[in-house]
């Protein structure tokens, strides 16, 4: 059993962080840890084809990599947010070199919307985030797009229960590649089956 729905109980404990958008109307896309080769491509002409903005958290390492792909993210009318320079996990790592990579990405992706790698930020690493006024994304529904553990099927089967408001995690990494290729297109034929629009978060 994996869990795609994130439980009321967790977004009221880390209530300081946003979990759902403030539109009903909309679900609110997001793809994390890119631009990557394997998929942003693919991903940004799917989109564009939908007419679905979206809102892309990328990591520093990754734009340098590939700062055409980056641009091009830009350029096609998405939002934009940090996810760290080389996707640190926030417990395992000192406040110090957590912001540090923060503002190493901040230099490149200019936005106050911020995600945590894992979900994970320790205490201290949330009252500096907060101190640089970033705005703390989570997500209410997780696709799970990089466990190997999940099928096509049960991706599809939970995307029937995403609701307006909904925040929807996907990746666009190398792990997921295959995944998102194969779902995504249904995914979003669901959803625009309940009538929802599309956001980008801000
Ligand atoms: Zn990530």
């Amino acid at each position: 059993m994996f869990l795609f729905r994130v439980p009321y109980l967790i977004q009221f404990l880390f209530g300081k962080r946003q979990w759902k958008g403030d539109d009903l109307s909309c679900v609110y896309f997001t793809f994390d840890d890119g631009p990557d080769l394997r998929s942003t491509e693919w991903l940004l002409d799917l989109l564009n084809k939908e007419n679905i903005p979206s809102t892309f958290f990328c990591l520093g390492s990754q734009i340098e990599k590939h700062p055409e792909l980056y641009d091009d993210i830009i350029k096609k009318g998405h939002a934009v947010g940090n996810h760290t320079y080389h996707h640190e996990k926030g417990s395992k790592t000192s406040t110090k070199n957590y912001i540090s990579s923060v503002q190493k990405t901040d230099a490149l992706v200019h936005s106050n919307l911020f995600r945590p790698p894992y979900g994970r930020l320790t205490k201290n690493q949330m009252i500096s985030l907060k101190k640089m006024d970033k705005k703390i994304v989570m997500w209410s529904w997780n696709s799970q797009d990089y466990n190997k553990n999940v099928s096509s099927e049960s991706i599809l089967k939970n995307a029937k229960l995403i609701k307006g408001g909904d925040i929807l995690l996907f990746h666009n990494n190398s792990k997921s590649a295959k995944t998102i290729k194969q779902c995504l297109p249904e995914v979003i034929r669901i959803i625009k089956e309940k009538n929802l629009k599309f956001k980008t978060l801000s």
